[in-house]
This record gives structure tokens, sequence and C-alpha cells, in this order.
């Protein structure tokens, strides 16, 4: 099951603009970001790419720095900027010096260079997604490794090898609880209601029966936690449902 690329608490797909003007690379990348449960909508120049961004309200733009026309992509960048603070990442081909201060400068939140691979690339859309502020509370230190590890804090998760280390060791988790954990960890530092927990780890059929699932967060935090009675990774939140993060944060 691909990793759902929602915001968070929210069940609404993650929505991505791209301005690209090559058909094969836009393509390639719509492929790849549907793949993993990305809304993709592409626009072929500078103008288009604004009277989308309008028109869709995207959670994460694309921008290809090279576009025709008469905007470049740092052109749409300082437009969509004077507006919102939507994340925006600059996509730049290898040889085409980027000004990586200009585009910073003109509000860029992250910059990749083609050729690049997906797995780099959505892990930096989820990156800025979360580094926004449309998408929830902060991230608190969750990060991708080349391999495609998620690592927040003392908690190691491979989500391809579906193998957990905490602090260093290997744990092993069932089935659900492994699905549970993840969904959590991808989502480090934002709440996830219950329902959402429910729905994407136990299936809709479980949606109403809280106790399912207060059994394998206690199973999990008792595999987890360094003290399972006083939980510092996952933490309850209160009528609403839980949140990991790493501790001290
Ligand atoms: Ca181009």
């Amino acid at each position: 099951m691909p990793s759902p690329a929602t915001r968070g608490g929210e069940d609404r797909p993650t929505c991505v603009l791209i301005a690209e003007d090559e058909e094969s690379f836009a393509d390639a990348l719509t492929v790849g970001l549907s793949r993993e449960g990305f809304v993709v909508h592409v626009a072929g120049d500078g103008t288009t790419a604004l009277n989308l961004f309008g028109s869709i309200d995207p959670d994460v733009v694309l921008l290809d720095q090279m576009l025709p026309g008469g905007l470049s992509g740092l052109d749409v960048c300082r437009s969509i900027r004077a507006t919102s603070s939507v994340p925006i990442i600059m996509v730049t081909a290898k040889g085409e010096e980027i000004d990586t201060v200009v585009a910073l400068e003109v509000g860029a939140d992250d910059y990749v260079t083609k050729p690049f691979r997906m797995r780099e690339l959505i892990a930096r859309i989820r990156a800025v997604s979360r580094r926004s502020p449309r998408g929830g509370p902060e991230v608190e230190g969750a990060q991708r490794t080349e391999e495609g590890q998620i690592v927040v804090g003392e908690v190691a998760v491979d989500p391809d090898q579906r193998r957990v280390h905490v602090r260093g060791s290997e744990i092993r988790l069932r089935r659900k609880e492994f699905d549970l954990l993840l969904l959590l960890v991808e989502n480090a530092g934002r709440v996830l209601t219950r329902d959402v927990l429910i729905d994407r780890v136990l299936g809709s059929d479980y949606i109403g029966d809280t106790k399912t699932l207060d059994v394998h967060i206690k199973r999990l935090r008792s595999q987890i936690e360094r003290n399972p009675a006083e939980p510092e990774l996952i933490t309850t939140v209160r009528g609403v449902g839980y949140r990991f993060a790493a501790p001290g944060r």
C-alpha cells in the first residue's frame, strides 16, 4: 500500500501543481507522484501555472526554472509568493546554473536538480509540505535516509523491508502495529485522529471500535517506549488521537 499522501489528519490528498514544459518529464512526474497518492496538475508554461494555481489551490508547487513564454520559474515563484505561503520547490536541469540565492530570495523553499530520483523528490515534497503552516504543526525531525528509512529521533522505520529499529536494536512488530507505527512516523509531529488511524490501519469496518486501536497502541508502546506507562514517543491527544514525536521536542 503506498503511504498516504495526505495533509495531517485531513483526509484530502496532497495536491501538487507542476510547471514543466518537457512533456515526457512531466508525464514521468505525474505517474510517480500519482502512484504515491498525490493529486497532480501540470502546466506547460508560467502563465498557465499561475492561472491553475488560483483555481486548484495546491498544497505544493514544483517549478521548472526554464519555462517557455514570458515567465520563468523564478517569475512564477515570485508571483505566487506575493499572495501565498504555499511550499515551492524549484526544479533545474543539470548544467543550468540555478542561482540558489535568487531562488531562495524569491521565496522557494527548496530546489532539486534533474536528473533526480523520484524517491528523493517525494521526500522533499513531504518535507516542505510538513514545514508549511498549511500542513499543520511543524514536523518534529522526521528524516528519510538514502535507503528510504524514516528516522525520527531514536526510531527508524524501513517501509520497504518492514523493519523497525529502536535505539539501535531491531524490534518485531505485528503487521497492524507496523502499519500503525509507519503512519505515525510519516506524520511525525502531527496529530492523527482516531478515525484516520482506524480507517487507514484497521479498515473502515473498525470505525467506532475504539478498543482495538487502543490495544494496538498499547502493544506498540510496550515495544518502543522506554517507559510504556509514561509514553514519550506516541503521545495521546485527549479526545482527538495520537501524535508521534521525538522526546524533548
Ligand atoms: Ca524547462
